[in-house]
């Protein structure tokens, strides 16, 4: 089904996986209209196609569904000033939904996100795609903050989140992003090596925690840099 909706312009796109069921929420909607994919791709001729694409150093970009199905998931936890977590950022492009979701204006508070990736080529890019997207002000206002490291470890510094995505799939589920959960939020991950599924974990007021299992994915592996790098693509 994904792959139907692919569109000629990202409006289309949108409204197309609309149209489909994948994206359910007019907040959704609104926030993947303002971000256009073709700031965020390689092959700005297959910017609008509902499929991931290759962007250099081991990593992709999702597809566009994929990350209609994250906002979905994780959308109670992406209020207005919410903080978010972005493990695995890449193109930036889900860094900057999640920014429209929590800083939409209109008089509304600002929240924070971070996006976090191992490859510091990835993140420099990161940012020109932003910057080219019209995001220059939330970077400069640190609304958006693009960081280099291991997203295994999260980034205390702006910590505690509302949400963390991770956009790669672990092995096993990092305690440390558990432990960088506000109280309450949500963890969106996916986990395994060979199978592998999305896990939401969630924590409540009281610091309890809730985990089940979402759906099967094919994501690129949380991993090692070194790894990464000596990866084929
Ligand atoms: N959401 C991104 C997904 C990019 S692919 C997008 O749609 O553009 C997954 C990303 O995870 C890659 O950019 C890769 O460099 C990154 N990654 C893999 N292991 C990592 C780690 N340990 N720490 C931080 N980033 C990691």
């Amino acid at each position: 089904m994904a792959w139907r909706c692919s569109g000629l312009t990202n409006v289309e796109l949108i409204e197309n996986m609309s149209k489909n069921g994948l994206i359910k929420s007019a907040r959704v909607r609104n926030a993947m209209k303002k971000v256009d994919r073709a700031n965020y791709v390689l092959d700005k001729r297959e910017a609008y196609e509902d499929a991931p694409q290759r962007i250099g150093h081991g990593a992709t970009i999702s597809a566009p569904h994929m990350h209609a199905h994250a906002s979905e998931y994780l959308l109670t936890y992406l209020q207005p000033g919410s903080k978010v977590l972005d493990v695995g950022s890449g193109s930036g492009y889900l860094t900057a939904i999640f920014h429209h979701l929590v800083s939409p204006g209109d008089g509304q508070p600002a929240g924070k996100v971070v996006g976090i990736d191992h490859i510091s080529e990835l993140v420099d890019w990161s940012v020109e795609n932003l910057k080219k997207d019209g995001l220059g002000p939330a970077l400069e206002s640190s609304q958006i903050e693009m960081v280099v490291g291991d997203g295994r470890k999260g980034h205390v510094a702006a910590g505690p989140y509302n949400c963390i995505h991770v956009g790669a799939a672990a092995p096993t589920i990092p305690q440390e992003l558990i432990d960088q959960l506000a109280q309450p939020g949500r963890l969106f991950i996916p986990v395994g090596t060979g199978v592998q599924e999305i896990i939401q974990i969630d924590k409540d007021d009281s610091g309890r925690i809730n985990q089940k299992r979402l759906f099967g994915v094919t994501y690129v592996p949380l991993t090692d840099q070194d790894k990464q790098r000596r990866s084929p693509h």
